[in-house]
């Protein structure tokens, strides 16, 4: 496995900031992430320093490069999964790596897309679930839907498959998007991918059946949810931060309740604006690179 002392979950304004700060004190940086949503085209009248308009792309690349010529290292890898690693670090799995770190600092957005189920919400928590690392104990040799069409529910689907072989992926309607090697994966493990749309959740006191859009009715004792890329929500249940809402819990200094962990930007979702995006994941680094120096020899670099 990989190793780096700080890996930075997002490549946005809060995680580049991030990244700026931590390679700049000499802290080997790692940011996985791709295209933010703010690096199109759109105009950016109200970032400091930008008398003229700048478009979200310049910024970005902007700084992108100044992340990288305090060296940074920067890749476009979706991250799936950050868990509790031996000795205090942590377990960043990507959708192509798999990277011990002893800090981690998630500036992810926010970006949870939802499956479109009218009364999801009255299942959460008898039923419903997002986290399998937390609940996928709940449901051993019981009938599980992962939701979702890409690689992210290909893991998740996979993960569950230690507690129960009966797993299968609904992709809510959409053509699935699973790279070549889950894809076997999935295969081998017996998990089918059904391109069909669950509409709405039966079952009382809790999740019983699941009624397709096409009116079949399946029954099944729990949905995990596993739509688009894991989002910053996802990766603060597994790890058990606590949430603010639909935000991750951070103190002034970006530090969640989990030492080692940071959190920034719109994740922590103050004033979703990329000068407090910036401004947090500079905070984030500083807080990050006190941690490390705390940590000292406890959490020496491996390779
Ligand atoms: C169209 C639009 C226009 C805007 N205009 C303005 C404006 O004019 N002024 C202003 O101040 N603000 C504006 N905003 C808001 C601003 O974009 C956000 O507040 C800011 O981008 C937040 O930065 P962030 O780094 O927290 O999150 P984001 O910019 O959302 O970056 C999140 C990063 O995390 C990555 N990520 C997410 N999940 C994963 C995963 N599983 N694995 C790996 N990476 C992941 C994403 O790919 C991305 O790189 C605008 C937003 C939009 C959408």
């Amino acid at each position: 496995m990989k190793h780096t002392q700080c890996l930075i979950v997002g490549a946005g304004p809060a995680g580049l900031s991030a990244a700026i700060y931590t390679a700049r004190a000499g802290v080997d940086t790692l940011a996985l992430g791709c295209n933010p949503k703010v690096a199109g085209d759109y105009d950016i009248d109200n970032y400091f320093g930008f008398p003229e308009t700048v478009t979200g792309r310049e910024l970005i690349e902007r700084g992108m490069a100044q992340a990288k010529r305090f060296g940074a290292t920067l890749r476009c890898e979706r991250v799936m999964a950050v868990h509790h690693g031996e000795n205090g670090n942590f377990v960043v799995k990507s959708d192509t790596d798999e990277y011990a770190a002893d800090a981690v600092i998630i500036a992810a957005g926010v970006a949870r897309v939802r499956p479109g189920i009218a009364n999801l919400a009255d299942y959460e928590g008898k039923g419903v679930s997002y986290c399998v690392s937390c609940d996928g104990f709940f449901y051993r040799g019981k009938s599980v839907l992962v939701l979702g069409e890409g690689d992210y529910a290909a893991n998740q689907a996979l993960e569950l498959t230690t507690f129960t072989p009966q797993v299968a992926i609904y992709t809510q309607g959409k053509a699935p998007v699973i790279s070549e090697g889950f894809a076997a994966r999935l295969s081998q493990a017996g998990i089918p991918v059904i391109e069909q749309t669950v509409a709405t959740l039966a079952g009382e006191p809790a999740l019983a059946a699941a009624r397709l859009a096409n009116g079949t009715e399946l029954p099944v004792d729990g949905i995990f949810i596993a739509m688009g890329q894991a989002s910053a929500l996802d990766f603060a249940k597994t790890l058990g931060l606590p949430l603010r809402g639909a935000f991750i819990q951070a103190d002034h200094d970006q530090k969640t309740a989990l030492p080692g962990v940071f959190a920034a930007g719109d994740c922590v979702g103050r004033f979703l604006q990329i000068s407090v995006a910036v401004g947090e994941g500079a905070k984030a680094g500083k807080s990050a690179i006190a941690y490390l120096k705390q940590a000292g020899a406890a959490h020496t670099k491996t390779s």
